[in-house]
């Protein structure tokens, strides 16, 4: 009994530490981010809002709300590779044992791999059998704030918080490594929910940084579904034909200085 009563203890201690962690990242890096566009930077960011439409307080409430729910869920997936680590199933190095050089291409490797499985589970879940149940949560925010970063439904974040274990299954990543690729990954989507520019002008029709998805390129997706599934690249949409036809236009007029008010893209044939 003592022995279970010590298994159970261990793992709310993983739990509790993953929920800290899930959450916590996204505490910092959705307010930060909000606070940027709405009072430090105020006087750039008010001229690069990507929609005429705007959240509201309830919005943001809700998109809070749906966001703690899917760090619990995160967290428990969180304890289950813990478990695979402890048992050997999930293999993670050492990171004493590991050079900056190994740091870095785990790094690109893992953000390469999750641009690949977020873009082909997000078609699957634009599928009219499984939006409603799955995805729907998250497209509640037609104009998404930097909270909506984390605003997904309970099997949505089982499906998210799956591909961390799953790469970890075939390339080992050590803590570094995969600290480096959270922290990533939390601002890319606080950023790209921000409903505001953050890109360079130029961005999107450079051969040099066309391929990074500027936040024009999710909030046109969040606007009216349908095109743009990528996430941190433009290669699979582009590669799928499921670029919105309009990002780059759309794009140049956000980040053009003195421009007009924001306007509201032409739907698109959804793609499922
Ligand atoms: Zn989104
Ligand atoms: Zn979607």
């Amino acid at each position: 009994m003592e022995f279970f009563d010590r298994v159970a203890e261990l793992f709310a201690e993983a739990w509790l530490y993953n929920f800290t962690f899930d959450l916590g990242r996204y505490l910092v890096a959705a307010p930060i981010a909000f606070l940027l566009i709405h009072t430090l930077c105020r006087p750039f960011f008010i001229q690069r809002r990507i929609q005429a439409r705007q959240a509201g307080a309830a919005d943001i409430r809700r998109e809070l709300r749906v966001s703690v729910i899917a760090a619990l869920v995160f967290s428990t997936v969180g304890v289950a590779v813990f478990a695979g680590i402890q048992a050997g199933v999930v293999k993670a190095y050492s990171s004493a044992t590991i050079d900056p050089l190994t740091i870095a291409l785990g790094f690109v490797a893992s953000v390469i791999g999750h641009d690949a499985y977020f873009y082909w589970t997000h078609r699957a879940m634009h599928h009219p059998r499984l939006f409603r149940l799955v995805h729907r949560a998250h497209h509640r925010s037609r104009a998404p704030t930097a909270f909506a970063a984390y605003a997904f439904g309970p099997l949505e974040a089982v499906v998210q918080s799956l591909y961390l274990p799953l790469f970890l299954l075939v390339v080992p990543l050590d803590s570094v490594t995969i600290f480096l690729f959270l922290t990533h990954m939390i601002v890319r989507n606080a950023i790209g929910h921000s409903g505001h520019e953050w890109f360079p002008s130029g961005m999107v029709g450079s051969r040099w940084f066309g391929w990074i998805t500027a936040v024009t390129h999710h909030d046109l997706h969040h606007e009216h579904g349908g095109a743009n599934y990528g996430l941190y690249f433009t290669w699979w949409d582009r590669w799928m034909g499921t670029e919105h036809p309009d990002y780059r236009q759309r794009f140049d007029a956000v980040t053009q200085p003195d421009r007009g008010p924001p306007v509201i893209a032409v739907p698109v044939e959804a793609k499922s």
